[in-house]
């Protein structure tokens, strides 16, 4: 129920100091190096934060704090009901600090502060409580045996997760990661994206002073080669939370491979289709196609970038995602309250963005609208929504990630078609079907190879559901009690008796 204006945004940004430095063990550190890096503004190109440049040496720093947590048992050995009230203080603490945290989001990742308060604030919270929540109400199991021997088959936490996070949704996705792997009695060190490091430093500080005890929470920031190869090479770490591109995820398991055979789990990219049939309520999938795009500027893993249109109403729809673009989703500056989306991540990712579209359009692709640099005077990084038409699915728009507001429109004549293009990708992370037909839609919803599909509605979730993709999307789920198992193993202990 509060106003927020333009000035109010700018005072909070003024009153703002960003602590840059890694939390280890429970206090702020800086690089063992000394070496420092500095943070450019998406929204409008100026220099940010300071943060410290990690190494090797700080990664190891963090594991020994995570490891020594995690023996002492300071964590894990506590009573259900102190950590479950430590986890629900923690995400009242991110509540309380709400505006803080939406526009430490807002400066690194340049997505409207409005969208960070209303959207990766709340949601970060909720998967905090939500986690915190499960503490007292996991049960483990007693096995069928013989009626001479009990076999108890405990669940019990791996040690140490490091977990390495990507910069379109930092806190969210930390949060997918931090909630269940503390829950279930881990330490965690997390590496956030190099772009995005100042969200995961202040949850840090406020999972310590909800009562999170030193060394469970740890943070070290810096670029993927120099801090998170090291702790996905670490030997000590028994595990890597990976949310990011399908390339590095790669080399994830690689790294898990060439030291200890730590376990991975691994959140990759997309290219979801959004399959409109000539009998779907046309307004509802030109909202959810617009918005499925180009929310969070297409920087979303699961973003509807290929449309699949029955050849018909092709025209039809694109003129409706035009309007509802252009009413709907407004690109403004992202301290401005009416914006819905902000800018691109960084300079070098807007350049290649416009690349592909350059490339794209050399191929033939026939642009509607849209699809080009804006707001330039800002100093900021800004790519207007836009819809490329008539496309064939071997066009690169329709196959590579683009990773900015860029949708590729498909004609199709008959399902079978439909659902074969949908399938021609090497990714399976969503998918959607719009029609009236609810055989149909049953049908192509169990066909589409993705980890979630919608039918007549797009981007729908709550953290009762799993998140993660099939194929070269990854494997291994984030949200819902699911999630907790990929931190956990079983042991058995039997015992004889007679
Ligand atoms: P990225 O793979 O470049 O980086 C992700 C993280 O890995 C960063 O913290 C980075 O510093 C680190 N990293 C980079 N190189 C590394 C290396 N050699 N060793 C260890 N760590 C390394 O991805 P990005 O550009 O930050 O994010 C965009 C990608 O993330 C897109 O492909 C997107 O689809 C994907 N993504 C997936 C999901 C999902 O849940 N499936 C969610 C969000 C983003």
């Amino acid at each position: 129920s509060k106003i927020y204006t333009r000035d109010y945004w700018e005072s909070v940004l003024s009153g703002l100091k960003p602590e840059g430095r890694h939390f280890i063990d429970g206090a702020h550190r800086a690089a063992a190096s000394g070496a420092t890096f500095t943070r450019i503004r998406p929204m409008d190109g100026k220099p940010g934060a300071e943060l410290a440049r990690g190494n090797a040496a700080d990664i190891d720093a963090a594991v020994v704090a995570a490891r020594a947590a995690f023996e002492s048992g300071v964590w894990r050995k506590k009573e259900p009901l102190e950590k479950k009230g430590i986890m629900l203080k923690w995400a009242e603490l991110i509540r309380a600090h709400g505006e803080e945290l939406a526009m430490l989001e807002t400066i690194d990742v340049g997505k409207p502060v409005m969208a960070s308060l209303g959207v990766d604030v709340r949601l970060c919270a909720d998967g905090i409580q939500f986690y915190g929540e499960m503490i007292d109400k996991m049960y483990d199991e007693i096995a069928p045996t013989g009626p001479n021997a009990r076999a108890l088959v405990r669940k019990v936490p791996l040690g140490v997760v490091g977990a390495i996070t990507p910069w379109n949704y930092p806190m969210i996705i930390d949060a997918w990661k931090l909630g269940p792997a503390i829950a279930a009695g881990n330490s965690v060190v997390l590496k956030p994206a190099e772009q995005s490091s100042l969200s995961a430093i202040r949850l840090a500080e406020l999972a310590f002073e909800a009562g999170l005890p030193a060394g469970v929470f740890n943070v070290v920031t810096g670029y993927g080669e120099e801090t998170g190869k090291p702790l996905a090479l670490h030997m000590d770490v028994d595990m890597i939370a990976f949310t990011g591109s399908t390339e590095v995820g790669k080399l994830i398991m690689g790294y898990a491979a060439q030291s200890n055979v730590k376990r991975v789990a691994l959140e990759l990219g997309g290219k979801s289709p959004l399959v409109v049939f000539e009998d779907a309520d046309l307004d509802a999938a030109a909202s959810a196609a617009a918005w499925g795009c180009f929310y969070n500027s297409g920087e979303t893993c699961h973003a509807s970038t290929r449309l699949i249109v029955q050849r018909s109403v092709q025209e039809k729809l694109i003129q409706k995602i035009e309007a509802v673009t252009r009413s709907d989703i407004a690109l403004r500056h992202p301290l401005d309250p009416s914006a819905q989306i902000g800018a691109l991540i960084e300079e070098e990712h807007m350049n290649k963005v416009l690349s592909m579209i350059a490339a794209g359009e050399k191929e033939g692709a026939r642009r509607a609208f849209g699809a080009e640099r804006v707001l330039s005077e800002t100093g900021g990084y800004y790519v207007s929504p836009g819809v490329f038409v008539d496309m064939t699915n071997d066009m690169s728009l329709a196959r590579q990630e683009i990773f900015g507001p860029v949708l590729a429109a498909i004609p199709f004549d008959t399902e079978e078609e439909a659902l074969t293009i949908a399938n021609d990708t090497i990714y399976g992370l969503a998918g959607a079907v719009f029609t009236k037909d609810m055989d149909r839609a049953h049908r192509l919803s169990e066909a589409i190879h993705a980890g979630t599909v919608w039918i007549n509605t797009y981007d729908m979730s709550n953290f009762a559901t799993p998140f993660g993709g099939f194929r070269q999307s990854g494997f291994g789920r984030d949200r819902s009690v699911h999630a907790i198992d990929k931190y956990c193993d079983y042991k058995t202990i039997w015992q004889q008796f007679g």
